[in-house]
């Protein structure tokens, strides 16, 4: 298949890519590169540098391109920025998006494997969550996916679209060449990986006083690369609508800090401070529809796999993707 994948240089737009190229498909990268990387896209791969909210940008994009299906990863991704600045959320996850949509119907393209999130069930009141949970975002990041998810719903009912909404928890992990490189970095897994390479003096707990065993907050955490198995197997099948995509099982902040000193053999001094507003105590998916639907099964999402993985990539690439490259040309 030819795939159109928006934000192919991002951290799991990148790795999709990888196994796509890997497993004989055809990739046209459209990407922006405002927080992705050149570095991070294969080089089997075309790039169309082009932006969502350019509607004539996409559509141009699409119909030279001319692909099979749609994968759709370009959006901005950081629940406290899209507190401080919903309209950037709201314009490119969902006017970007929209975009994208109508790009697909002139182009006559059918099926479009969307990246959701969990965020979208905001503080769910039962786990684990499954894709019937009530879905009340509490913020614009998840307000601005629910919002494209609607939005590509409508597109299915009138127009015969065909999108599945894959709707991650903690993506975390990375392949050999391809990791996490976001500027500013918030995520648990970096954040202790950069104390244990001597970047940070110590990590801080946002929060020791909620409702789990050790007062921190549990997350379901899933490595990139079966959430790029997951993509491919929705990007080959006829079904539609959302699945989940989590191990099922959840870890603590301190279970992970833990995890990251017997990867690393480093000490990792912990400092306690508050909640961080927006985070619920516990989110844990029930996969069971992935499973069932899609034939996904984790493969690679034990804790220390996912974390030597990371650490791996981290040591290979201290400082991220480019940052010694940018340094270098803003001097000249
Ligand atoms: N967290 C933390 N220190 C950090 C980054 C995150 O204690 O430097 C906590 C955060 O409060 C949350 C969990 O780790 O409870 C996972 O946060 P992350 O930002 O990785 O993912 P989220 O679940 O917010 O998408």
């Amino acid at each position: 298949m030819r795939v159109f994948v928006t934000g192919g240089a991002g951290y799991i737009g990148s790795v999709t890519t990888e196994q796509l190229l890997d497993q004989g498909h055809e990739v046209v990268v459209f990407d922006n590169l405002e927080r992705g990387h050149r570095e991070a896209i294969d080089r089997r791969a075309r790039l169309t540098v082009g932006d969502l909210r350019d509607a004539d940008q996409v559509a141009r994009a699409m119909k030279k391109a001319r692909p099979d299906a749609v994968m759709h990863f370009a959006a901005y991704a950081l629940v406290g920025e899209s507190m401080t600045n919903p309209g950037m959320y709201f314009a490119n996850n969902m006017m970007g998006g929209a975009n994208l949509a109508e790009a697909m119907v002139k182009a006559g393209v059918g099926r479009i494997v969307f990246s959701s999130t969990c965020a979208t069930y905001g503080y769910p009141d039962r786990l684990p969550i499954t894709e019937d949970t009530p879905q009340r975002p509490v913020n614009p990041y998840g307000e601005s996916k629910l919002m494209f998810e609607k939005t590509l719903q409508w597109y299915e009912r009138l127009l015969g679209l065909k999108p599945v909404f894959l709707r991650y928890f903690n993506a975390c992990g990375a392949t050999a060449k391809f990791g996490e490189d976001h500027e500013p970095e918030t995520h648990l897994i970096p954040n202790v990986i950069r104390v244990a390479l001597g970047q940070r003096p110590e990590v801080q707990v946002f929060g020791t006083d909620y409702k789990t065993p050790d007062g921190t907050c549990i997350r379901d955490y899933i490595h990139i690369v079966d959430l790029a198995r997951a993509h491919i197997l929705a990007l080959q099948g006829e079904q539609t609508g959302p699945f989940n995509l989590g191990t099922g099982k959840g870890y603590s902040v301190r279970q992970v800090i833990d995890v990251v000193r017997k990867v690393t053999g480093h000490a990792i001094p912990e400092k306690l401070l508050p909640r961080r507003p927006g985070d619920p105590d516990k989110l844990v998916a029930a996969v069971g529809r992935a499973k069932k639907v899609l034939g996904w099964t984790p493969r690679d999402s034990d804790l220390t796999t996912i974390i030597e993985s990371a650490w791996a990539w981290h040591q290979a690439h201290p400082h991220g993707y480019d940052r010694p490259v940018r340094r270098a040309a803003k001097k000249t």
